[in-house]
């Protein structure tokens, strides 16, 4: 069994296909631009390495014409003396680079990582009902880490190889143009099959790369729910489609390796092998006497220098290549563009709103499910502290009347209004502020009870936070843990039972103070005489709200001013339960059916 993903368009387009294209990089540059220090002390010490590392073979050849034919032992003294100076400038340049390049790898990629969560932070749902949390993570995590390494060592690495090879060039024209002529001859011949297994070990390194990603995110993604797994006596499939996915990554990898084994090498023989035959050819211009030893040394030294500097190239090519895929797909977030966004001069909210709602002719369809119509032509207004429920079948639209109230999406046709304002003509901090939303499936952090409560507002003190937990009837079952309000509740609040969950999430509902409160099966998860108490408590801060309730439960719906009832994306009757009931219409089969149950 092979695992399905969906991936996010922008990161499948890039990852399907090899990286060979360096250019991307170009997007790290107004990262790179705050650091004009540390990258001009990079450059220099790239600068300084090359030189020395082409300052060598000059030296040697005065050493082995001048000083070792001349028999003069102060000359030999000097020139060694020089070649000691280049060995430290060498130390010294590497130093330096290594120093400074490891800096900015760290800076810059911090940087960026900083600024793509940020962005992931604000983008709306529908990016992410169209991708996968976990593979999202993988790429993050993946791709910052291959970048940091490429910028750490890779990237400077290419420098100066670059230098040295253009150096060693230059130097082996000016020491030998008839050489120089045989080298440019054999470089097409070393380079064209470098050329040609390169693109291959692209493309099995970019396959290695997402057999690994899809192993981590399905991992993720199981061990996140290992309960569930549990609970169905799944770990046997579950292990079993990991261990195929991590042995076909495996294989993937080993592919890669056997490639990039055989690329190396050819880079070696090719190189070594067009060395020995211009030695060769050197070695009897040497013997007829038209070229000294030492620059035949010098020569071949700059040869091996530049042969080098180029395999050292076709080497960190392809990590470099990879490290601009990386760049591309993290700076790729960046370009997302949320697609609920607020007016840019939409005005500061002065002052808190009445909480007057209205829907008119409201339509909407999932953009994940664009074939399904969700909400039909949807209208109804709520007053100014209005307490209205909503009761329909599973799947009739109710929490998506909230989606779109919080503006997690835009309606496709017709309008909201809060306080008969466009909700788009507000500044969408300002829209969600007006809103305490208790969810169906309250979401709890791995964090301390206190912490959570206080995630709506951090800035609240302890004794507000208290008050609050009091209000929900948490209060009691909090004291009753060791750690009290400190005690820490496990990933998405698995140390509390669902019904310790929904009082928290009571909690942080009534610590914000938003005009307009938005339940969503608040108390289902709670026992008969929990939810009385709760229920008082909602009472208190329904009165001073507009309240829009769904609900399952006859009790609430009862005290509820009015009931909308929903069926099939429609509100299909609306009035009071004993309106409702006289209508003899789906609200009165629902109460007859027991799918409102009553709880008292
Ligand atoms: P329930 O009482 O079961 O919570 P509901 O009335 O609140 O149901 P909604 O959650 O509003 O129903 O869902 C309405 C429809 O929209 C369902 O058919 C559901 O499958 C679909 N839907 C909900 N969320 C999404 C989403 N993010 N992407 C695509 N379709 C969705």
């Amino acid at each position: 069994m092979s695992v399905a993903f969906h991936t996010p368009s922008f990161l499948k387009a890039k990852s399907s296909r090899p990286e060979r294209r360096v250019y991307p990089l170009w997007r790290l540059v107004p990262y790179i631009k705050r650091y004009p220090l540390m990258v001009g002390l990079s450059l220099l010490a790239i600068l300084m390495a090359a030189l020395a590392t082409l300052l060598l073979p000059f030296a040697v050849r005065l050493v082995i014409d001048e000083g070792l034919g001349g028999q003069d032992g102060a000359v030999i003294d000097s020139y060694f003396l020089v070649l000691l100076g280049i060995a430290a400038l060498l130390g010294v340049g590497a130093a330096l680079r290594f120093y400074c390049s490891y800096w900015l790898g760290e800076r810059l990629v911090a940087d960026l990582k900083k600024d793509v969560f940020q962005k992931l932070m604000s983008l709306s749902a529908s990016f992410f009902d169209q991708s996968h949390s976990g593979e999202l993570m993988s790429h993050l995590a993946t791709d910052s880490t291959i970048l940091t390494t490429a910028l750490r060592s890779h990237l400077s690495q290419a420098l100066r190889n670059v230098m040295v090879f253009f150096g060693g060039l230059v130097m082996m024209l000016v020491s030998s143009p008839s050489l120089s002529l045989m080298v440019i001859l054999a470089i097409p011949v070393v380079v064209l099959p470098l050329v040609f297994f390169g693109r291959a070990v692209r493309r099995l390194s970019s396959e290695a790369q997402e057999g690994m990603a899809r192993l981590h995110q399905y991992g993720a993604e199981m061990l996140l729910n290992v309960r569930a797994v549990q609970a169905f006596t799944a770990e046997k499939t579950v292990v079993a489609t990991f261990d195929e996915e991590a042995e076909r990554s495996v294989g993937l990898g080993m592919d890669r390796s056997r490639a990039r084994a055989f690329l190396t090498a050819i880079a070696i023989f090719l190189v070594m092998a067009s060395i020995v035959g211009i030695l060769w050819y050197g070695a009897r211009d040497v013997l007829s006497g038209d070229m000294s030893a030492g620059a035949l040394v010098q020569f071949m030294l700059y040869a091996v220098f530049a042969g080098g500097a180029m395999a050292g190239l076709s080497e960190v090519w392809g990590e470099i290549a990879q490290a601009a895929g990386a760049a591309e797909r993290l700076s790729g977030f960046l370009d997302e563009t949320s697609e609920v966004r607020a007016p840019l001069n939409a005005p500061v909210l002065e002052g808190a709103l009445k909480g007057e709602i209205a829907f008119e002719g409201v339509s909407f369809t999932y953009p994940a499910r664009d074939q399904t119509v969700v909400l039909e032509d949807v209208s109804f207004a709520l007053k100014a502290g209005e307490r209205v429920a909503i009761v329909g079948p599973s799947g009739a639209g109710k929490s998506t009347l909230f989606h779109l109230l919080l503006r997690f999406y835009d309606p496709d046709q017709g309008r909201i209004t809060l306080d008969g304002q466009a909700l788009d003509g507000f500044n969408l901090a300002d829209v969600r502020r007006s809103f305490a939303v208790v969810p169906q499936e309250p979401t709890l952090f791995a964090m301390s009870i206190l912490e959570n409560i206080a995630f709506v507002n951090p800035s609240a003190r302890e004794d507000e936070v208290i008050a609050a937990a009091q209000a929900a009837q948490a209060d009691e079952f909090i004291r009753g843990f060791q750690e009290g309000y400190h005690t820490l509740v496990g990933e998405g609040g698995m140390q509390l039972s669902g019904g310790q969950r929904q009082r928290i999430a009571l909690a942080r509902a009534l610590l914000v103070d938003a005009p307009i409160l938005l339940l969503d099966e608040a108390t289902s998860a709670l026992d008969a005489s929990s939810e009385e108490k709760v229920q008082q408590a909602l009472e208190t801060i329904m009165e001073k709200r507009t309240s829009l309730v769904i609900a399952h439960r006859l009790s609430t719906v009862k005290n509820a001013d009015r009931i909308l009832v929903m069926s099939q994306g429609r509100i299909v009757e609306d009035g009071t339960h004993e309106d409702l009931l006289a209508l003899e219409g789906v609200y009165a089969e629902l109460a007859r059916t027991q799918l409102l149950s009553d709880a008292s």
